[in-house]
Parts: structure tokens; sequence; C-alpha cells
């Protein structure tokens, strides 16, 4: 097959431009389009044939439900089988937003999206472009991550290319995504409030939502990324190997920049940062860490830095793009700077734990 890309002003799109995408939806074809948090390989949720060529031109399980892309919470209500004033406190609150919800569907809801679960998932994407091609389809599109599964999310067309060329008729590239990790997956189910996965909306802005509305129900939070092996995963997908490169994923731990730093010395000194290492580290220590590697005659590293301004914010929206670029660079070894778990940083430490748990063996390896 041959991808077409079609490149578009992420702020003030070209509807024509997309036509010819959105007729390909319609279609029963799928394809890749960038939202505010990655980008996504979407279809027509209400066709099963196109739905299905999702899970298998990504390699996906079966058993890992999709999230539904809607274009408004008027739409978005239709496919819960009820809405109270919770759903509303959070759909007024973070919709249209980097935030998915979760609640028991209608009856007549059977489309794969679900595998077979009687929850839906669904988000309304703040991104111009996602927006545009979901009133143009004038139906909600299913879509999972651009990548192929097991590989970090595309954070950009070229990266949704990298994994799609030749797999689907368009990928639309409007560049960059502003998230950069995926969405914060919320359920509200059977009266229980729970975090099943950090995203582009933090744990404390949810909470804050609620408050402010006199609804103080508790958020359950523990991450069901570490959950035992013994227990059910909350969110199907978390079973499964997530965003991990090829190389090995390493946390530089540490509370403090000193700390961190001490670790990447004594970790030098060991002689145990790998072949040919890559770091991800905050400007704040950059300076210092390249003194230390030079002083250890650690040679041919890759290094990719982001601001210190709003460290966690930053962090997670080039981690995926830094993963991409240390595999294209033949790198053996990844070291990435701890966050604090506030804000973004929640999202940016799921992601890096998992990454980093590759070889952990409860983690099928096929995702
Ligand atoms: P992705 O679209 O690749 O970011 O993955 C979507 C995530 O949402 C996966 O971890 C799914 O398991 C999870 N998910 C989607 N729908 C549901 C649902 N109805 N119940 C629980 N988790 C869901
Ligand atoms: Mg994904």
């Amino acid at each position: 097959m041959n991808t077409r890309v079609i490149r578009i002003d992420p702020l003030v799109p070209d509807a024509a431009a997309l036509i010819p995408a959105a007729q390909a939806l319609r279609r029963g074809e799928i394809v890749a389009f960038p939202t505010e948090t990655v980008y996504g390989l979407g279809a027509v949720w209400r066709d099963p044939e196109a739905v299905r060529e999702i899970f298998r031109v990504k390699g996906r399980p079966q058993d890992n439900p999709l999230i539904v892309h809607e274009a408004s919470i008027g739409r978005m209500r239709q496919y819960f089988r009820s809405w109270d004033s919770v759903a509303e406190c959070l759909a007024s609150a973070f919709c249209p937003g980097p935030f998915t919800l979760i609640m028991e569907h209608k009856e007549n809801i059977d489309s794969p999206v679900t595998a077979g679960l009687a929850t839906i998932g669904v988000r309304i994407p703040a991104h111009p472009v996602a927006q545009m091609l979901i009133e143009l389809c004038g139906e909600g599109l299913a879509a999972p991550s651009a990548n192929l599964s097991g590989r970090p999310s595309p954070t950009s067309g070229a990266d949704a290319l990298e994994d799609l060329d030749g797999k689907v008729p368009y990928i639309i590239d409007a560049g960059p995504c502003e998230v950069g990790v995926e969405s914060t997956i919320i359920s509200w189910v059977d009266g229980k409030l729970e975090l099943l996965r950090p995203g582009g909306i933090s744990a404390e802005e949810i909470l804050k939502a609620l408050h402010s509305q006199g609804l103080n129900i508790p958020l359950i939070t523990e991450d069901a990324g570490r959950a035992a092996d013994h227990e059910p995963p909350r969110a199907p997908g978390m079973k499964y190997r997530h965003y991990a490169p090829q190389a090995r994923v390493h946390i530089l731990r540490g509370e403090t920049k000193e700390a961190k730093l001490e670790q990447l010395s004594r970790s030098a000194a060991e002689g145990i940062l790998g072949s040919r290492p890559a770091f991800y580290l905050s400007e704040a220590i950059r300076e210092k860490a390249m003194w230390i590697l030079e002083g250890q005659n650690v040679a041919a590293f890759e290094l990719i830095t982001f601001t210190t301004e709003q460290a966690h914010k930053a962090a997670a929206q080039g981690l995926f793009a830094a993963f991409r670029a240390f595999d294209r660079s033949g790198c053996s070894d990844i070291w990435a700077e701890e966050q604090s778990l506030q804000q973004l940083g929640a999202a940016y430490m799921n992601r890096l734990r998992k990454a980093s748990a590759q070889q952990h063996e409860s983690l099928r390896n096929d995702y």
C-alpha cells in the first residue's frame, strides 16, 4: 500500500486537505492523525471490520479495548448507560482535553472497541485537526496510539510514518504533539473512581475539579502497572509491554540534582552505563553530567535534554521522541532522569517505569 502523508497546519487546518482522509475513514480504511497527546490510528468506531484492521495493523491483542474519540460532550454522553454529576463535572472540566472517561456503555453497543467489556472509554481530543477529522466523518473514531504494539507512541507525523509506512492509506502530519504522553484514563464504575493511567491531566487537577463541585469522592490512584501478578489488571492494556524502545531503559534516580549526578558518576565508574549509552536529562544537570562522563572517559554517548522550566511537562513531552531518536542511533542503554510525581511527572514516571520493566517476566513481550 502506498501511504500518503497529508501535511497540515495544526492550528488553522484546511478542511479541503482533510477530506480524502475522512472519505477513506468512511470507506472503512484506517488513518493516522494528530491529537494533543500522541498520534492516533483511527477507524470509524461503528465499523467492526475497520476496527479489527486497527488491531491487525498494530499487532494489538484482541482483549485490549480502544478509546473512542468524539467531537462534543453531547455526543460523548450517548455511549454511556447513564450520566451523573461526577461525569458532568469531569467532562465539563477536562473535555476537550487529554482525558478519557470510562463508564458502563449502553446495552445496544456491540463493537470490538470494547473488547467485550461492559464499559467503554471516550474522550474528546482538543487538537483542531482531530476535531475537524471527527466532524468530517460524522462519527466517533476508535483510536489507539499510532505505533506498532510495544513501540513508543508516536508524537510526530514522522514517528507515525516510521511505524506505519505502507500499512495505512493516510498519515495526517501536523507536527509534534503538545502533551507527548497519552490521556489520563479515569474509570467511574459502580461508585468507584479509579485512575487507570496517569496522563495529560493530573490526579490533583481531577480532585480539585470534583471538590469545587462538592463531590468528595476518593480517587484510587495506585498504579495498575505495579499490581501483583495474581491481580487482574484494571485497564486490560496494563498487562502488556508498553512504550519500550529497543535499548535498555534505566532511571537515573535521586531527589536532588546532586543525588542524580552521584548515581551517574557511580554508574560510570562501575562501567555499567552500557556500550553505547544515551542520556535524557534536564538542562539543569546537563553540564555537570557531561563533565562527569568526560572525566570517566565515557565516549560516544547520545544526549537529549529538556528544559528545566516546567520540567515535568517538558520531560513528558519529549520522552517518546527521545526513545525513538536513541533507537535510530543504535544506543544500547538509555538513562532517563527521574521526576517527582507531581503534575505530568506521574505520567512521565509511569511510562518510564513500564519501559524499564521490559525484561520483567509478568509483562508479555508481544503487545
Ligand atoms: P491506547 O489507545 O493505545 O493509548 O490504549 C488505550 C488504553 O485504554 C489501554 O490501556 C486500554 O486497556 C484502556 N482502555 C480502553 N477502554 C477501556 C475500558 N473500557 N476499560 C478499561 N480500560 C480501557
Ligand atoms: Mg498505545
